[in-house]
């Protein structure tokens, strides 16, 4: 799939439009979902143009995977989520709804998530 830079996360990444961030780095950045389905729900999304998972573990440098994913273990840790736990979840293409084409990790916490599925 080709990446479309107009898509929403593309716009907060060039700051065209906000968000309400809680966390950034050289490598991610991390804002709160504007319509959490749970207390905590944020999205971490790496700083540059993927539009999977596939795509990003595929294309992406070893620096920014890494340093991806140091960023959404940082989140977890600043949000106080080690305990009492947390979710995370990526969705990919169209069978798992993924609305937006910019590679993001949702973090879900601050509540009983339940078996699996949000909802
Ligand atoms: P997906 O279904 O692609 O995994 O999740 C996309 C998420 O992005 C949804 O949870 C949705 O609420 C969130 N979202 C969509 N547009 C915006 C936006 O403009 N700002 C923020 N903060 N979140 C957004």
């Amino acid at each position: 799939m080709t990446y479309d830079s107009e898509n929403i996360f593309a716009k907060i990444l060039r700051e065209e439009i906000p968000c309400d961030k809680v966390y950034e780095d050289d490598f991610a950045l991390a804002f709160n979902d504007i319509n959490p389905q749970a207390p905590v729900h944020v999205l971490v999304i790496p700083k540059g143009e993927y539009v999977s998972m596939a795509d990003f573990t595929a294309t992406a440098s070893a620096e920014l995977i890494a340093g991806f994913f140091r960023a959404v273990g940082q989140v977890a840790r600043d949000l106080n989520l080690e305990q009492p736990g947390y979710r995370i979840l990526a969705n990919a293409g169209d069978d798992a709804h993924q609305e937006v084409p910019h590679l993001h990790i949702h973090i879900f916490g601050g509540k009983k998530l339940g078996p699996m599925l949000v909802r």
